[in-house]
């Protein structure tokens, strides 16, 4: 029996794992190897690893879980958790038939951006479609850039991109943006485009030069910001009655600060349990995580 199952081995997953096995614990992280950003090749704003490639920052952080004499990695893909109380203890599953036990759990599945079906975004997603300006924003800097609107709150959204560039607005039929929203874009210098959207075009290797508009207008543009609605990419949370929030863009965990769900036993970590999503972020959240169900595990044991 493991102390602690981590479902999840990416940003989030491997920062708990890494808690664990230097509190000299016995952790097993399965993962599918499906992390987030892997559409584009650097991550940006990590300290210390700016503009590294995110596989090459899981891959050394996975090596060095590995030099944990109590730390192992399950690459496979978890298709079914159970809780059983009195003990409290999960049973975890793997499409591949493997089974382990643990006394707790920590989810860190991450998120699964729902991407517009626009022509010519697929491709370009996260070489010049992107979903967050810090991350990716700086590199097209004062470059005609675009924000193209999924939720009335992308209005807002396209006043903090403004930041990075001359922005266009895009409603693409989505959202109806009032007056006091064009009054908020005109401050910002925020052009508004209300017509819809009908494929991005030009660049190679995953470049943007044009937006086109249903009616052939084009507006030239160098990136595509989105603030997608996303899903949770696994269904573990909900299954084991995790209460969720509903946030504007999607479905999240409900945590506590130290990320315990509410059911016991059961924690959150990164994307999929906060609003705001990045790499940092999601370290910082496994670190918590993994300290929380460590400390749990050590008040059980002391419990008379
Ligand atoms: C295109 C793009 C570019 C980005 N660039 C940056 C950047 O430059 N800087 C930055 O800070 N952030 C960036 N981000 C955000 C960053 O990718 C996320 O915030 C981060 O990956 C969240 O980490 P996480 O561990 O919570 O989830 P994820 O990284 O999504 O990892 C979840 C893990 O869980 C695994 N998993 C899911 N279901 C199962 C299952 N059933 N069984 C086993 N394993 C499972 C997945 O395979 C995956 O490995 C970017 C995001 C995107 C989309």
């Amino acid at each position: 029996m493991e102390d602690v199952i981590v479902v999840g081995g990416s940003f989030a997953g491997l920062s708990a794992a890494m808690y664990l096995a230097r509190a000299r614990r016995r952790l097993l992280v399965a993962d599918s190897g499906h992390p987030r950003n892997r559409y584009s090749v650097r991550s940006h704003g990590v300290l210390a690893l700016d503009g590294r490639e995110g596989s090459e920052i899981l891959r050394s952080a996975r090596a060095q879980l590995l030099e944990y004499s109590t730390g192992d990695l399950a690459d496979a893909r978890v298709e079914r958790v159970i809780r059983r109380e009195h003990p409290l203890s999960f049973e975890v599953s793997t499409s591949e038939g493997q089974r382990f036990a643990s006394r707790r759990l920590i989810l860190a599945t991450g998120l699964v951006d729902q991407r517009p079906g626009i022509p010519g975004l697929e491709e370009r997603w996260g070489k010049s479609v992107f979903h967050c300006p810090y991350c990716d924003g700086y590199e097209f800097g004062g470059a005609p850039i675009g924000v193209l609107a999924t939720v009335p709150l992308s209005v807002h959204f396209a006043e903090i991109v403004a930041d990075w560039g001359d922005v266009t607005l895009f409603t693409n039929g989505s959202i109806a943006v009032d007056a006091a929203g064009r009054a908020g874009l005109r401050r910002r210098g925020v052009r508004l485009e209300e017509g819809v959207v009908t494929a991005l075009e030009g660049g190679s290797n995953g470049g943007l030069e044009l937006v086109r508009l249903e009616g052939g207008g084009t507006v030239p543009i160098r990136a595509l910001f989105i603030a997608t609605l996303f899903q949770q990419a696994a269904p573990f949370a909900q299954d084991l009655g995790c209460e969720l929030t509903e946030h504007p863009r999607g479905p999240l965990v409900r945590t506590d600060e130290s990320k315990r769900t509410t059911v016991d036993g059961v924690y959150a970590a990164g994307d999929m349990a906060r609003p705001t999503h990045s790499i940092p972020s999601a370290i910082a959240d496994g670190a918590t995580a993994g300290t929380s169900a460590h400390q749990s595990l050590v008040v059980e044991t002391t419990d008379p």
